[in-house]
């Protein structure tokens, strides 16, 4: 890519500007987003990254129009990103940023996922900046997000405005995916991992972003269960926990208000996209290479 950047919230800023130019909203997510509501991150996490949620009926587009401002998609069916073993689900579709020399060296990634493989129960982000009462989403420059010494925090302003979810419809699409893939997934584990992660977000007193009481429906009453499974050593309330969380996961399945649980092959599900040239009239971004995407 041509353009050079040093800190992530111009190079997300950038991708942002020149996906919504083609009307395809986004939001990130994972830790860049943790590490802006200002939740502590291990350095084990994968800060080197930022995540992408995009419609599903726009990933295609999407790996066009990055294509056309010169990101190299990775079609490198070895690439850690799809091991499966990696510290999230394979993305979609990804991009390793080479850095330029003030970056120090530090390559950053940027992964796509369709909407509906991470936050099905959510809208499609707007385009442009949400409304400030908008329940589910909201700028990384929002003034309720906190400053931060240690974190990304709140992000400076004067860029393209940049999406994230709400705190609480974060931990709500969290929970959910935790159900989800309770029993029967390779990404059991990473979402457990993640929900203990938001725990601490919740019980942050110098953070008060979110709270139990801001989670919908029977959200708060899920998350204090979960609390129970992950934290409790008291065999009887873990045990509460524990009945509670596998009590509604199986409800849910039941009364089909989860989809099923993702289950990861990667040997078959790298998959060539490519468009016939003109398939998109007016719209000059498809210059007849092929892009790959993991479908
Ligand atoms: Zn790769």
């Amino acid at each position: 890519m041509s353009q050079t950047w040093n800190r992530e919230c111009d190079l997300e800023s950038f991708v942002a500007f020149s996906l919504e130019e083609h009307e395809i909203p986004s939001c990130i997510w994972s830790e860049a987003a943790l590490s802006i509501y200002g939740l502590p991150m291990s350095e084990e996490s994968d800060l080197n990254s930022t995540a992408w949620i995009i419609p599903d009926i726009l990933l295609g587009v999407t790996c066009l129009v990055l294509h056309n401002k010169k990101f190299s998609l990775c079609v490198d069916r070895n690439c850690d990103l799809l091991s499966g073993h990696g510290f999230h689900p394979p993305p979609d579709m990804h991009i390793h940023v080479k850095p330029d020399s003030e970056h120090g060296g530090i390559t950053h990634d940027l992964t796509f996922y369709r909407k509906s493989r991470v936050f099905w129960a959510f809208p499609d982000p707007p385009l442009g900046a949400p409304a400030p009462d908008d329940p589910t989403y909201m700028l990384v420059t929002d003034a309720r997000l906190p400053e931060h010494p240690d974190e990304r925090g709140r992000q400076p302003t004067g860029n393209y405005p940049v999406k994230i979810l709400t705190p609480a419809r974060y931990i709500e699409g969290t929970i959910l995916l935790a159900l989800r893939d309770l029993v029967g997934s390779a990404n059991e584990f990473h979402w457990s991992s993640v929900v203990q992660h938001l725990w601490e977000l919740v019980a942050d007193e110098e953070n008060d972003l979110v709270t139990l009481d801001d989670l919908s429906g029977p959200f708060g009453e899920h998350m204090k269960h979960f609390g129970q499974y992950y934290f409790f050593k008291d065999l009887s309330i873990h045990e509460n926990g524990r009945k509670y969380i596998f009590e509604v996961h199986s409800k849910m399945k039941e009364f089909k208000k989860l989809p099923p649980a993702e289950v990861m092959n990667i040997a078959n599900r790298h998959v060539s996209y490519g468009l016939p040239p003109g398939k998109w009239e007016g719209d000059s971004l498809y210059d007849g290479s092929d892009c790959f995407y993991f479908q």
